[in-house]
């Protein structure tokens, strides 16, 4: 039992390793839930004399128990066992029983686990119809033998038939719920992850250009009711490619990532800070920050990169900055207002770098 749970909380902690094991986490749930429903079939089939349907149940009970064990290295054989075993489960276990145990129910449940994530690699509408149309097949060939009353071995008295109609029913509820919940929580996981990949950029970890721009549509649209103008500055690496030259590609990734974690601190004080692309970083102030106010703190900035140096490695990096800024003036798009303090930014390069100019 130690090592049951042992494992179980090994491939819990799995899960978070990588989006992979996430996408699969639903078969550790999934599991352990047709488990526990084959260990209460195995002993009310045991307490109720049927031996038949007692030993299919501890069969399959033994099956799940051991693909905790393989479901690592053998996924796509659990995934074709389960739908297998649930399937032909059911069947027999409908046949022995009758309509009114209610086993048929768990067809709808299956039809539902076919959408999980990862569980069909390949999902498309031919093979999601066939699966469909296989189970109402199921379903119906099912129904039409009991009410044309083919004599099926009813095996149990009506309070039998009604406890395992009473637990089927709650079970295929919840499988269905269970599967719909998983299914839900794991698209709006991804699109988290989506939405956070299309706005950060990869390198630095700050917004990039795209989020940039959308951040300055919203504080355009946000200026027409407070007329209170932002400040945008464009902050530059001198002689940034003498850096990758002199030091190599990698070192100059980490005085990038460097100057991020400072523009990052600095954004603390409301600013929102992105990389515009190559060595070009973006500092925007909210609306109504007085410009000479921000134009002393990008000189801090500027100051404080020229007397630092970045460590990659072995080496110790000093560079210097140059700094654009200009303020959101009425009628500019986005475009406008970058534009103008790529102006300036050129104005410091051309009168020598490492200056702000505005
Ligand atoms: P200036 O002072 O005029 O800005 O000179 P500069 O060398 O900084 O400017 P230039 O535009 O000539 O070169 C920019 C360099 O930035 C060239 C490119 O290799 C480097 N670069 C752009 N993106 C990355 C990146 O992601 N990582 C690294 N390591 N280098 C990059
Ligand atoms: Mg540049
Ligand atoms: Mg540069």
């Amino acid at each position: 039992m130690n090592k049951f749970i042992e494992r179980f909380k090994v491939l819990k902690n799995n899960r978070r390793v990588s989006l992979d094991y996430r996408a699969k986490f639903v078969s550790i749930d999934v599991n352990l839930f047709l488990l526990i429903m084959c260990i209460f079939f195995s002993v009310f089939y045991l307490v109720k004399s049927a031996w038949v349907l007692a030993a299919i149940a501890i069969v399959e009970a033994i099956v799940y128990f051991a693909f905790f064990f393989l479901m690592e290295e053998h996924y796509d054989a659990w995934v074709n066992m389960c739908f297998i075993s649930i399937l032909l489960f059911t069947v027999v276990n409908s046949l022995f029983t009758g309509w009114q145990a209610g086993f048929q129910n768990f067809l709808f449940a299956e039809v539902v686990a076919f959408f999980l994530p990862n569980i069909r690699s390949q999902k498309n509408v031919g093979k999601t119809f066939s699966i469909t149309t296989l189970f109402v097949v199921v379903y119906m060939v099912l129904f039409v033998l009991f009410i044309s009353g083919v004599d099926l071995k009813h095996i149990f008295n009506v309070e039998g038939v009604n406890v395992l109609y009473f637990v089927n029913t709650i079970a295929s509820f919840f499988t269905i719920m269970m599967f719909a919940y998983v299914y839900s929580t794991h698209s709006e996981k991804r699109l988290h992850d989506l939405s956070r990949r299309a706005d950060f950029d990869e390198l630095t970890k700050i917004y990039n250009r795209y989020a940039i721009n959308q951040i300055l549509e919203k504080l355009i649209s946000d200026y027409e009711y407070d007329h209170k103008p932002f400040n945008v500055a464009i902050l530059d690496i001198d002689f940034f490619k003498k850096v990758n030259d002199t030091y190599g590609h990698n070192a100059g990734d980490d005085v990038l990532k460097g100057i991020a974690t400072m523009l990052k601190k600095y954004s603390k004080t409301g600013a929102t800070v992105g990389r515009w692309g190559g060595e070009e970083f973006v500092i925007i102030t909210p609306s109504g920050v007085d410009k000479s106010k921000f134009i002393k703190d990008l000189e801090s900035i500027r100051k404080y990169v020229n007397s630092g140096e970045f460590v990659s490695n072995d080496h110790r990096i000093s560079i210097t900055v140059s700094i654009g800024v200009e303020h959101y003036h009425e009628g500019w798009g986005a475009k406008e207002v970058v534009e103008a303090a790529d102006k300036n930014l050129y104005r410091a390069k051309e009168t020598g770098r490492n200056k702000v100019v505005y």
